[in-house]
């Protein structure tokens, strides 16, 4: 089969895969090397489709041939789909043209199992060491990882990635038997934890390698700089397919703070399960409304930035689903509305930071500013807020609310219009 067919089934056979994004990164260029490639300070460069998809990488498996049968699966083994399996030595050509002709900054591999776990996870881990080792490639590399593979191997796919990933796939463990039959949750959070344990080693090492550095007599920048050995700096992430079983988003939002509270994973990405040809019928017709994946995105970053836990993000009037017509932001604070307005000039930041329309950036800026001066109405529009949003649940040194809160149909005056639904086929 000719690369560019390959290349045309194994690009498309990783569409589904939504955990591609590239930040976190440890600084890598090719100065002083033989090879090409860096990851650009914090993270390398990357752009996102319109249905938020990252683009910038070469997005690949290494095979479509698979012999497990998870029913959501496209690639399954009783899928009837073009099969294709690329070489090492073509996923490395691949990587480095696409590098050269500046299409892509890095590398997102996944494969379907062929033979073995191990068999298999040997395979993209020895992409990623010719990269690093025979081509000296300092790029992004994201490798996704196989829960069944032996330790070794999740180690040594460590030293090579920048990110490892491991799709926890369903929010439940009952919904994994019942449509992943050949996978294991309790494997996938063993391989979890272990990749946990040496991501905490490494930055451990590294950092107290720095922290000696400075202490010591002042040496060359090049030797200053931190040599322990490197595990995936980028960290941990993974995906949940949602919409595919009946698990509410009160539950996937419980397992995400789980995931990142137990094994401090970076990212859970969330994807909303697209229909795929003949499906079993244990799966939905139809996919769920993409703006159930938007919300349940925002609902991640109110956990992990802006101090809510999981379990009240999730109203009790909502029977443990999110709105769709307002962000879950907007529906806790019009579910407290006893909590506001909110003062600007004296509020801690933990209650600022539930103030719908607010950014965690704004919220910094505006705790910096009052402490020079009292903060007025006309301070929220010089830092571009969104004033329709924010106005009812504040109150600043010349400007009260008034009775705003009380509207019976407040959430009506500031739902935004829905998203467009978009399919990947
Ligand atoms: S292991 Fe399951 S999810 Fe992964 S490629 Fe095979 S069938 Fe698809």
């Amino acid at each position: 089969m000719l690369l560019q067919s390959k290349l045309a089934i194994l690009a498309d056979a990783a569409k589904y895969d939504a955990s591609c994004a590239s930040s976190g990164s440890v600084s890598r260029d090719s100065v002083g090397g033989r090879g090409m490639g860096s990851t650009e300070g914090m993270g390398i460069c990357h752009s996102y489709a319109p249905d938020g998809r990252c683009i910038s990488l070469l997005k690949i498996l290494l095979t479509n041939f698979c012999q497990y049968d998870c029913l959501y699966c496209v690639n399954r083994v009783t899928s009837n789909v073009p099969r294709a399996r690329f070489t090492v030595d073509e996923v490395v050509q691949l990587t480095l043209d696409f590098y050269r002709r500046n299409c892509i900054e890095g590398l997102f591999l996944s494969s379907g199992i062929i033979q073995s776990p191990d068999y298999t996870m040997e395979q993209v881990v020895e992409v990623a060491r010719v990269l690093r080792e025979a081509h000296d490639f300092r790029g992004y590399i994201h490798l996704k990882t196989i829960p069944d593979a032996s330790p070794e191997l999740l180690q040594r796919a460590g030293r090579y990635a920048d990110r490892l990933s491991i799709n926890i796939e369903l929010p439940t463990a009952e919904s994994l038997t019942a449509l992943a039959p050949e996978k294991n949750s309790a494997a996938i959070d063993r391989s979890m934890a272990r990749m946990a344990v040496h991501i905490g080693e490494s930055r451990a090492a590294r950092k107290e390698q720095a922290a000696q550095a400075v202490v010591s007599l002042p040496q060359s920048r090049t030797t200053r700089r931190a040599s322990a050995p490197l595990f995936a700096p980028g960290g941990q992430s993974t995906q949940m397919i949602v919409g595919a079983d009946a698990t509410d988003d009160r539950t996937i939002l419980a397992t995400s703070a789980r995931l990142y509270g137990v094994h401090r994973l970076r990212r859970v990405y969330y994807s909303a399960f697209s229909p795929i040809p003949d499906a079993a019928r244990a799966l939905p017709l139809a996919a769920p409304p993409i703006v159930r994946e938007h919300r349940l995105y925002q609902a991640d970053w109110l956990m992990r930035f802006y101090g809510f836990t999981h379990d009240e993000i999730v109203l009790p009037s909502q029977v443990g689903m999110l709105a769709l017509d307002v962000d879950p932001k907007l529906a806790w604070a019009l579910a407290h509305r006893e909590r506001f307005p909110v003062n600007l000039n004296t509020a801690p930041r933990e209650l600022l930071l539930r103030v719908p329309g607010f950014g965690v950036q704004t919220v910094d800026r505006l705790l910096a500013a009052r402490r020079v001066r009292r903060l007025r109405h006309a301070d929220l529009t010089r830092l571009h807020v969104p004033l329709k949003k924010v106005l009812p649940f504040v109150e600043a040194a010349d400007y009260r609310p008034g009775r705003a809160l009380d509207a019976a149909d407040l959430a009506a005056q500031l739902a935004p219009p829905p998203p467009v639904q978009r399919s990947l086929f």
